[in-house]
């Protein structure tokens, strides 16, 4: 596996309508291998093709849920699940939405504060070309609606209602 460099804005590629993959070979499997790897190394949560200068509909997101537990309580340490997603689609979202604070590793030292659907249900295919569908609520389910805006060349200042330069203490999950 080979890390790849992450491209940041004004790069053109970022911008562009990413093609659907229709062959899954094994350029394929190096691509979601190298994205696996350039994600975790970031860190991040979520990388789109495009993102590391390939404009196919690849996105590969990594995110562990925290549990509810009671306020001053510890929360265990849960294991992230990794989704590779080809050609992802959102095709059921919720009405209500959630406004929160999310950041891009394609637009350092900026974030911004973006409303999405609450709960989405993406359609797409697994990196050997099988259906799969995953159901996501919160984090996950902003996740993955910005890493599917990639491919279609949106940004999140594209949509946010307002957007700054975090103070150092200010983390936020990079997708
Ligand atoms: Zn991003």
């Amino acid at each position: 596996m080979t890390l790849r460099t992450i491209l940041t804005l004004p790069e053109q590629v970022l911008r562009r309508k990413a093609r659907p993959v229709d062959c899954f070979d094994m350029d394929l499997q190096t691509l979601i291998d190298d994205m696996i790897e350039t994600m975790r190394a970031a860190p991040g949560v979520g990388l789109a093709a495009p993102q590391v200068g390939i404009s196919d509909r690849v996105i590969v997101v990594e995110y562990a849920e925290p549990p509810e537990v009671p306020e001053g309580e510890e929360a265990p340490e849960v294991k992230p699940k990794l989704y590779v997603m080809i050609n992802p689609e959102i095709v059921k979202a919720s009405k209500e939405t959630e406004t929160g604070v999310e950041g891009c590793l394609s637009i350092p030292g900026l974030v911004g504060e973006v409303e999405r659907f609450s709960t989405v249900q993406v359609k797409g295919l697994n990196r050997r070309g099988q259906p799969m569908k995953v159901k996501a609520e919160g984090w996950l389910a902003r996740i993955f609606q910005h890493e599917i805006d990639h491919l279609n060349g949106v940004l999140y200042p594209d949509r946010a209602t307002k957007v700054w330069k975090p103070e150092p203490e200010e983390e936020e999950d990079m997708v």
